[in-house]
């Protein structure tokens, strides 16, 4: 028999899938679904023609197969094979690209010319550290442009520094006692006190957020958009398709593969709300780049967050031009997500024992999140338009964490000293540190009291650092330097730790029970040096902003507006960041407050943290 004629596995695929697929549109057909809503029919179409070409793929490979085992020639001769072929791929082509065509979302939100425009963008993590060394090298031309012609600063951040609590004392300008934000689980609706966008939404702004965390559920009343980030329960976002990002990200975070119904539906949103084709290439781009055609772990964290946020900036930039707002907010993750992963690549000089091939892979992971994020910070600027004031500011900065890796057992730590696990609410890993939140202030005290209590059976020295922070929760650290040297001198294993004990008011414990020695990649500690920079008519060309507080934020913010700020918020506007002539015509004026009495009655919190945003914190080192 001719080769030529065989069924290759290529053109069995193919065939299958054309059989499968026109089988299904025929069904489509006759079913009479074309009648359904046009907001279904894309996905419908591709459900119809894409699953079961897929699975036609794998009928037609294992016929084609079995076929050439039994030395057959195949249907006919090849020229009505390419021809159907052919019309396979068209078929499926049209049907990938039906949800382009579908219709698009609606246009709504306004501008007030009369207004000033604010514009806030957020690089959660971000440190001058690695921008500025980026900087001098003729990269990141984005941020060093608004850095040229405006005005740069070190924004000091606070403890705990999680980012759902210091992004919501930014928009706030409010104490974490206050807003009450304590950790990733609470909703817009929980929050304390106004944010940014409420208080200019009650002075007649329209508002637009995009990623911005705790701002799950949107308000439907919303002019302009709400897009909710990481820390949303659910996938709503005002308007509707743009969930499709919020359910990617679910979708992403499982390990598992999602159904094709599921990765239909978000296929389809994604291109109506601005998905390019671009995006996809880029992403296969980076994995090709990457070398690899089956990502691992710690691959995929990287390849996959960076592909979220093209798909995050193709949205936002839709959004922004059909819905241009009097203040806009844009928040972008990957920096602080990969610098809590890779940092041990950027700075093998700072640990131990870090792989060199590895170090190879991996040593532009932290600056290309960084090339990427100035990309998107010109791609989102290009789209918003011109601005009065820009802010760009970080919730945090970022360092190598401890040469060793280890995590402190809160359960256990509490056990020892003799309390209940009610007596804390819970706690935040932040590595090296953890935070418990106590049940009541007086247990606050009581936990750091004991915790200090706790000593090495040994030495008879204290093995924890623990203290009261501001916001009433208990900081629990170990003595690093002492650890440390424990680690050098190779008592570091797991049974060692299992041999070594801890002692509270004489009773012994093992201390691998409270410290966990861990070989998980976390390597990036935050620290308290976030960056600010702002840009704009309103701002001084060349300004250097004297180091300033996350609470100066909203302030900043509200006299860039030209309203007045509020007694009730500890911080101040950076008034050294404007122009003489703003300033000239602008005397800082104060109300009370921008509280409105009755207006957040606070409302029922959801506390029930939602499986993929677990899955989240985990990815990051917070919870194990
Ligand atoms: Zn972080």
């Amino acid at each position: 028999m001719s080769n030529q004629n065989a069924p290759t596995i290529q053109s069995s695929a193919l065939f299958g899938a054309l059989c499968a697929a026109a089988l299904a549109l025929l069904v489509i057909d006759v079913a009479g679904l074309a009648g359904a809503s046009l907001d279904h029919r894309p996905i419908l179409l591709l459900l119809g023609l894409f699953v079961p070409g897929v699975l036609g793929a794998v009928g037609g490979i294992m016929a084609g197969a079995a076929l050439r085992a039994l030395g057959r020639e195949w249907i006919g001769r090849p020229k009505p094979l390419r021809r159907a072929t052919g019309l396979a791929a068209f078929l499926l082509l049209g049907a990938m690209l039906a949800p382009f065509f579908a219709s698009e979302p609606p246009v709504g939100g306004s501008r007030d010319p009369g207004k000033p425009r604010i514009v806030l963008l957020g690089i959660d993590g971000a440190t001058w550290e690695r921008i500025d060394p980026l900087i001098a090298k003729g990269e990141l031309p984005n941020i060093a442009r608004l850095v040229r012609e405006g005005a740069r600063g070190v924004l000091e951040s606070e403890l705990p520094a999680f980012s759902p609590i210091v992004w919501t004392t930014i928009a706030s300008g409010r104490a974490p006692a206050v807003h009450g934000v304590s950790g990733a689980t609470e909703t817009a609706k929980s929050v304390g006190c106004a944010r940014i966008w409420e208080v200019l939404r009650d002075h007649g702004y329209s508002t637009g957020t995009f990623g911005y965390l705790i701002t799950w559920p949107p308000r439907a009343d919303d002019v302009g958009f709400t897009v909710p980030g990481w820390t949303a329960h659910g996938p709503e976002s005002e308007p509707d398709p743009y969930g499709f990002v919020n359910r990617l990200r679910f979708t992403a975070s499982h390990s598992s593969l999602p159904s094709p119904v599921e990765l239909a539906r978000i296929y389809c949103d994604w291109a109506r709300a601005g998905g390019r084709f671009s995006t996809i290439a880029r992403a296969l781009g980076r994995v090709r780049a990457a070398g690899v055609w089956w990502p691992d772990e710690i691959d995929r964290f990287h390849l996959s967050r960076e592909a979220l946020l093209d798909v995050k900036v193709d949205s936002f930039t839709r959004l922004a031009r059909e819905r241009p707002t009097d203040f806009t907010a844009f928040y972008i993750d990957t920096v602080d997500n990969e610098s809590h992963l890779y940092w041990r690549w950027l700075e093998p000089e700072k640990f131990e024992g870090v792989d060199a091939a590895k170090t190879a892979r991996y040593r532009e992971v932290i600056p290309n999140s960084y090339r990427h994020a100035d990309e998107a910070v010109g791609r989102a600027l290009e789209a918003i338009g011109p601005y009065d004031l820009l802010l760009v500011v970080s919730d945090h900065g970022f360092e190598a964490g401890n040469r060793n890796q280890f995590t402190i057992d809160v359960e256990n730590l509490l056990a020892v000293i003799g309390l209940e696990p009610d007596a804390s609410e819970g706690y935040v890993t932040i590595y090296p540190r953890v935070y418990i939140k106590p049940a009541t202030p007086e247990l606050g005290e009581v936990i750091a009291e004991r915790v200090l209590r706790i000593t090495e059976e040994t030495s008879d020295l204290p093995l924890f650092i623990a203290r009261v922070v501001e916001s009433g929760d208990v900081e629990i650290g170990v003595d690093a330097a002492r650890f440390a040297e424990r680690m050098k001198a190779g008592r570091s294993s797991e049974r060692e730790m299992a041999r070594s004990n801890a002692l509270f008011d004489g009773e012994a414990a093992p201390l691998s029970r409270l410290v966990d020695l861990t070989s998980r990649a976390f390597s990036g500690a935050h620290n308290l040096d976030g960056i600010v920079v702002a840009h704009g008519p309103l701002v001084r060309s060349g300004a250097e902003i004297p180091r300033s507080s996350i609470y100066d934020v909203t302030p900043t913010m509200l006299f860039g507006a030209g309203l007045p700020v509020a007694e009730d918020m500890p911080g101040k506007p950076l008034t050294g960041l404007f122009t003489e002539e703003f300033l000239a015509s602008h005397p800082i004026t104060s109300v009370p407050t921008y509280e409105v009495e009755g207006a957040r009655p606070g409302g029922e919190e959801e506390k029930e943290m939602p499986e993929a945003l677990k899955e989240h914190l985990r990815s990051l080192g917070y919870i194990s």
